[in-house]
């Protein structure tokens, strides 16, 4: 399976990070060995002294698929959860200015936690509230509404380049307030009330 995140997906977020609003997806991945699950703790990496939390829904594709049409869209995924794009900021910055590929930066081990998944019935895909409290105080508050690009979009634009397999996950993108992890720190992800994700940083 793969791992398909989206960069700047939330316009308050390019912006705090001083970022252009792109005007189409912005694509990267991270391999499986990426995955952190099950509430498993996040060792901090002895290679970068700014890693940062991003909180984004993940979607868990459910039909393999290419070229799909946003019409269809929603018929390629059928679950959802919480998920943290964990972040090498200063490597990433050091990547950025030379023009490099992110992987370095996004895609080391352990770097996409995941909450437990549920059913995407129910939700409006334009419409889901969720939330990222760090030892308790909400840092991050977003809701799929303010995507740039939404689900149907980067399913069809995604699909155009990449196969989409049964399992793969998309993380779609963080809004504003992200920021650094200190060792300690206890993170809980929320989609609307429901806690699904928890990962203490050790
Ligand atoms: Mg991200």
């Amino acid at each position: 399976m793969k791992i398909i995140c989206i960069g700047r997906n939330y316009s308050d977020h390019a912006k705090e990070l001083n970022n252009l609003v792109p005007d189409k997806p912005l694509v990267f991945m991270k391999p499986d060995t990426a995955i952190l699950r099950k509430g498993r703790p996040f060792y901090y990496p002895e290679f970068s002294e700014n890693i940062h939390y991003e909180a984004e829904v993940v979607l868990k594709i459910c039909k393999n698929g290419r070229h799909i049409e946003e019409q269809f869209a929603h018929k390629y995924y059928n679950q959802i959860t919480l998920g943290l794009d964990m972040t090498a900021r200063d490597i990433q910055s050091e990547l950025k200015k030379k023009g490099h590929p992110w992987e370095m930066a996004k895609a080391f081990d352990f770097s996409a936690v995941i909450g437990e998944f549920i059913p995407m019935d129910g939700f409006d895909p334009e419409g889901i509230d969720f939330h990222l409290t760090k030892n308790g105080e909400a840092v991050q508050n977003g809701n799929t509404k303010d995507l740039i690009f939404p689900f149907a979009h980067l399913l069809s634009y995604v699909s155009k380049y990449f196969k989409l397999h049964i399992g793969d996950l998309i993380f779609t993108g963080t809004p504003a307030g992200v920021g650094p992890i200190t060792i300690g720190d206890k993170y809980e992800g929320f989609i609307g009330e429901q806690r699904l994700l928890k990962c203490e940083i050790r």
